[in-house]
């Protein structure tokens, strides 16, 4: 059985892409001759980037880039574990994903879940709650980091218009009443703002109940670095970067944990002093302590999107994008599935620059185990994200 829900969202915004000048071009040897690239690619990563070029002309002609804000409900089997989180096999092991939907309308056409491409179904699952209270149920009496939500975002029109956003944290709320000593916590990653923590189910806000959960509960804002200009064109339903920031001082004023931001994705074109002070600047002003960035992964097909789009807006930046990732040389950087980190080279001195103005900004920063393999970076250089063993002692105080 399943059901078609109605949603309202809760911003629109206006999508310049579809008032672009010129239409999508196809990408082959021409037009990265045009660019000016620098780099020979394989006729492989070529047949990619044509793939992906006809994909996204498709998609603009057609007017579904941002697929319709839409949701089915279905039932999850109970039997269905609880995934472990793992993108690498350098992830911690110890961490399950609460992924109460298949598919996200935020609709980031960078996404590392769907590749950008939102339009199959979304599958919002009906008896989350009493699934997650099965899970809960035999996980009892063994820690974890509970991770929500790795493959959608955890506080978006249909999670919350539901209330089964809120659901999720009733069932923790009432799994750590029922377990004093356990030393589990949930984790939320999530591009909120202050509309969705504010969003009331049978008289509860989100914000009401992660306080509830106190020091059970971790949250993170997700803030990523792009031009000004691509927000809402890569992140078409999501909250600004300053409602995010507000909506972490909403929550610090509400006694949650909320100074720890993952700056991902980051475009890394995008880097120069100017844009990482700005940054930095305004995370001081939102108190946040902690920082992880993450460089900009994504397939070649998506690459050709990413590429058209800032192509649009400024062609070097188009050029320099597009030679951090499909030299041939590179073309076996990838963190997981077939998503291609920029030059190795490139990315290392931007991490250690990043890291000197973290320092300069008092701005804790670790990388995860996968970046300081692959760049050989040492933990002198940047510390490692703690791994849940270690997470005894947050940098802010909290004790678990
Ligand atoms: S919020 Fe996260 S899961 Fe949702 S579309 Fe954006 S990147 Fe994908």
């Amino acid at each position: 059985m399943s059901e078609q829900i109605k949603l309202n969202p809760f911003r629109i915004r206006e999508n310049k892409i579809f008032n672009y000048r010129d239409t999508p071009r196809v990408i082959d040897t021409e037009y990265l001759k045009e660019l000016k690239i620098d780099v020979k690619p394989t006729m492989e990563t070529l047949q990619e980037l044509q793939k992906g070029s006809f994909v996204f002309a498709e998609k603009y002609k057609n007017i579904s880039l941002v697929s319709k804000l839409s949701c089915i409900m279905k039932d999850i089997s109970l039997d269905e574990p609880l995934k472990n989180h793992r993108y690498t096999c350098k992830c911690p092991i110890d961490v399950l994903e609460i992924n109460p939907m298949i598919g996200c309308n935020v609709n980031c056409l960078y996404c590392l879940v769907s590749d950008g491409d939102h339009s199959a179904s979304k599958i919002l699952y009906n008896n989350y709650k009493k699934y997650l209270r099965h899970k809960l149920k035999d996980e009892n009496g063994i820690d974890h980091c509970y991770y929500f939500a790795p493959k959608t975002e955890p506080f978006q029109e249909a999670t919350l218009q539901t209330g089964i956003a809120h659901d999720i944290l009733r069932e923790f709320i009432a799994h750590f009443k029922n377990n004093p000593n356990s030393k589990s916590y949930l984790f939320v990653l999530t591009k909120a703002g202050k509309e969705e923590l504010y969003y009331k189910n049978n008289g509860e806000t989100i914000l009401d109940l992660m306080g509830e959960l106190s020091d059970k509960l971790i949250y993170d804002t997700s803030i990523s670095m792009m031009p000004p200009e691509l927000y809402p064109i890569l992140e078409p339903r999501a909250a600004t970067i300053e409602e995010r920031l507000e909506a972490t001082i909403i929550c610090q004023e509400h006694k949650i944990h909320a100074h720890e931001a993952v700056i991902q994705p980051i475009i890394p074109t995008y880097l120069s002093e100017d844009t990482i002070r700005n940054l930095f600047m305004k995370l001081k002003n939102a108190n946040i302590l902690k920082i992880k960035p993450e460089f900009l992964t994504l397939t070649i097909q998506n690459l050709a999107w990413i590429g058209e789009i800032i192509r649009h807006t400024d062609k070097s930046m188009a050029k320099e994008l597009y030679e951090l990732y499909i030299a041939p040389e590179n073309i076996n950087n990838f963190k997981h599935k077939f998503r291609i980190a920029p030059d190795r080279e490139f990315t290392r001195k931007a991490i250690l620059n990043l890291k000197k103005y973290a320092d300069e900004y008092e701005l804790i920063m670790t990388i995860c185990h996968w970046v300081r393999n692959e760049l050989n970076i040492s933990d002198k250089e940047v510390p490692l994200t703690v791994a849940i063993e270690s997470w005894d002692v947050k940098p802010w105080g909290c004790k678990r």
